[in-house]
């Protein structure tokens, strides 16, 4: 390779993945992969050995290595062991001298006398090892190990997504890992959420190739039969000139090159929908690239036979809401609030997202209705209808679970539902500590939905209402009336309770369909919260208005604003408040000025906390995006889920800071993020002097009941004690020996 390396090897890396992807098998890519390298690397062989559930690796391609029975090299040995075991590349001369050679029996391996092996690590867990060999006694360049590490990058991913389809007999069980997003655990139907449009839909899998086929001949014949009514139908109102046009809808339908593709798709383990879909976008596409115009427009003939295949298929196929009374578990790819509202919440058992973190917003809202939640699985081989079970407490999913584990599921919900109604029956009683510290619990809400649960669950007030919920399941903006019913109904049900309303916070993951927001690259760190508000006054003008109206005569409701970092923000928006209020009372609407806060969310606030002592009246902790902006860690994203947790000493000491500061300014603080129901995390606000605690309503009655039990001046000493740590685990350890110590730690993981 020349001087433009890294653009060579780009390019042969995409042409060695584009060229793969055509092969209609996961084993025919693979093979088509190893077989690339080799020609590209010009070395003789290359083999790709995958990790098995026991640590062995087993040769799963290979160009040049003789295979006359299945190669299986034992853990940790020879020297593709030593790259999985090291993580790193091995590239050597003259292997078989290594004291770490192996020798893979009749393979006729002997005649190499090159190594290089490159591990397949993705999300930290090596998950094979890629091998080129050659007969020369040489080292490999250094410019073709990176080409190679980089195509293991893909190839890990790659493998990631499909290793069950390569090496899981179809009779095991479907497991998939993924994030916890919100805990329990939950048994139901799966309700996969429907798309309305073909570019929209989800990559589902499928584990039944032939039904899937089956699926697929059977809708063609019924588009062919309709398409042909439809000409008939224009050739007889509109004349057959115009009908004609139609037929292009049959010919592209009968072309056997679209046909292919779609069997290409399902072939590799697709759904039909999805096999659509690609083969439509694949085929518009080329048109598109085309010189001649009249070509060119054909790409929306192709997309319209794309629209109507889909339409039929939704038609024929069970896509509805399945009828019964059976617990429902609704799947999707980017499930939305919509999705969660539009379902009736007595049958929404559980939640499994295939995008997303742990405290990406559905996971949010999931544990404010106490349904167990799992993200970030990546892609999952589910059907519509297919028994499921959501453990929430492990980030697992399990489709279609054997009748033992069917059984332990049950048993553990049962077990759980009893230590919910034990601690329900005390969740009206305060929380009061043993030396007598008041706890205050409030519930976090946005859903009207969750109004009246928080209020069973024993929650004393609205700790944050998150305003954007409302906007978010309407297909336009609500007007000022309509706001003004929704923060009136809520202040009525929470008569006399505190109520804290937060103003609009979009952007970032909660965007709304309806108003323009920019795709940025960096979304968490761009246009969200105040600062797309503060562009867009108008928006925070009618929320201002239809709040102050709704509040007007009740002294408990508070008004708090998202991610202020600077004080020109808060100045602004002050302003903004003060202009709102003198219009109203100018209009005769009798209002009052509400109490005002902010969340403390953007760590550069906390350093201009002593200087707005007379502008505030309160402060939230909003630790969720606290966490995230402190440790750099997107709260969305699941492939650095892991890192998130805000029991890291950095949130612990910023936290000790905010609080201390607080103390000193006596300005009332409160927590309102997750870590609110963590009962580690309280033990440690508590020692921290913090009395307001602010959560999903369905932890409200566990954390009330730890709280009874514990004195402040205990949780005092296990601060100080977590604070001397420099990780969360140890953290985490400490605060778990001293609930257990008091009894109050549950190993049904109910806790974290
Ligand atoms: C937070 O960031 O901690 C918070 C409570 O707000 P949200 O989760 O809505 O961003
Ligand atoms: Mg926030």
């Amino acid at each position: 390779m020349n001087q433009n390396s890294s653009e060579s090897a780009f390019t042969k890396l995409t042409q060695i993945i584009q060229s793969a992807a055509k092969a209609n098998t996961i084993e025919a890519q693979v093979q088509h992969i190893v077989e690339a390298i080799s020609e590209t690397l010009l070395v003789d062989v290359c083999s790709l050995y995958l990790r098995q559930p026991d640590d062995s690796l087993r040769l799963v391609a290979s160009r040049g290595l003789i295979r006359k029975h299945p190669v299986v090299i034992p853990s940790e040995q020879g020297l593709v062991g030593q790259v999985m075991q090291l993580q790193n590349t091995i590239n050597i001369k003259d292997p078989d001298q290594h004291p770490g050679y192996y020798y893979v029996a009749n393979s006729e391996e002997e005649q190499f006398h090159s190594f290089c092996g490159v591990p397949l690590v993705y999300r930290a867990q090596v998950n094979g090892v890629l091998v080129v060999q050659s007969r020369r006694s040489e080292v490999l360049l250094s410019d073709y190990v990176a080409l190679l590490s980089t195509l293991a990058t893909h190839l890990a991913m790659l493998i990631s997504t499909y290793s069950k389809d390569l090496f899981v007999t179809p009779s095991q069980v479907k497991l998939y890992q993924g994030i916890s997003g919100a805990q329990g655990v939950a048994l139901g139907t799966a309700f996969i959420r429907k798309e309305s449009k073909l570019f929209d839909i989800q990559k589902l899998k499928t584990d039944d190739v032939a039904a899937e086929k089956k699926r697929w001949a059977n809708l063609k014949t019924e588009a062919m039969d309709e398409l042909r009514q439809e000409r008939d139908t224009v050739k007889d109102t509109l004349g057959e000139g115009l009908a004609s046009v139609l037929d292009a809808y049959q010919l592209l339908l009968k072309d056997a090159t679209f046909e292919q593709r779609i069997l290409d798709e399902i072939a590799v383990g697709f759904q039909l929908p999805w096999a659509i879909r690609q083969s439509v976008s694949f085929f518009s596409d080329k048109f598109k690239e085309m010189d001649d115009p009249y070509l060119r427009a054909r790409h929306e003939d192709i997309e319209q036979l794309g629209a109507k295949l889909y339409q039929i298929w939704q038609r024929t196929s069970e896509t509805e809401t399945p009828s019964g009374s059976d617990p429902l578990i609704l799947v999707g790819d980017q499930i939305s609030v919509s999705d969660i509202v539009n379902l009736t919440t007595d049958r929404l058992a559980g939640i499994v997202c295939f995008a997303g973190g742990s405290l990406s917003h559905i996971a949010v809202f999931a544990n404010a209705l106490g349904i167990p939640a799992v993200m970030g699985l990546g892609d999952v081989s589910v059907q519509n209808g297919e028994p499921i079970v959501v453990d929430g407490d492990a980030g697992q999913v399990i489709c279609s679970p054997g009748r033992s584990t069917l059984r332990e599921y049950k048993r553990i919900i049962s077990e759980r539902q009893s230590l919910a109604d034990r601690l329900q029956a005390d969740s009206q009683l305060p929380a009061v500590t043993t030396d007598n510290v008041r706890v205050t619990l409030l519930a976090n809400s946005g859903l009207q939905a969750d109004v009246l649960p928080g209020l069973k669950f024993g929650a004393e007030g609205i700790g944050l209402f998150r305003t954007e919920v409302p906007f978010m399941i309407r297909s336009s903006l609500p007007s000022e009336d309509d706001q003004e019913k929704i923060y009136r109904s809520l202040i009525s049900h929470y008569k006399d309770k505190p109520v804290y309303f937060r103003t609009l916070d979009i952007g970032a993951d909660k965007p709304l369909s309806y108003l323009p927001l920019v795709k940025e690259d960096n979304p968490a760190l761009g246009w969200r919260g105040i600062r797309y508000i503060l562009d867009n006054q108008p928006l925070l003008i009618t929320q201002l208005r239809a709040f102050m109206k709704a509040a007007a005569g009740s002294e408990h409701v508070h008004l708090m604003l998202p991610m202020i970092a600077s004080t020109e923000q808060l100045d602004q928006c002050l302003a903004i408040l003060s202009e709102v209020h003198h219009q109203l009372l100018e209009e005769g609407v009798p209002v009052c000025r509400p109490k005002v806060g902010i969340m403390v969310e953007v760590p550069s606030c906390i350093a201009l906390l002593p200087f707005w002592r007379d502008k505030l009246d309160f402060i939230s902790i909003g630790t969720n995006d606290l966490s995230q902006y402190l440790l750099a860690l997107d709260r969305n994203s699941p492939l650095v889920g892991k890192w998130y947790d805000s029991l890291h000493p950095a949130v612990l000491h910023e936290l000790m800071r905010i609080s201390t500061m607080a103390k000193k300014m006596n300005l009332p603080v409160s927590v309102c993020g997750e870590m609110a129901s963590d009962p580690v995390a309280v033990m440690l606000l508590l020692g921290m002097g913090i009395q307001q605690l602010s959560m999903s309503a369905a932890k409200i009655p566990l954390i009330k009941w730890i709280l009874r039990g514990v004195s402040r001046a205990q949780a005092e000493l296990l601060l100080a004690e977590a604070l001397e740590q420099d990780n969360a685990t140890a953290i985490r350890q400490l605060g778990q020996q001293f609930l257990a110590s008091k009894q109050l730690l549950f190993n049904d993981s109910t806790q974290k």
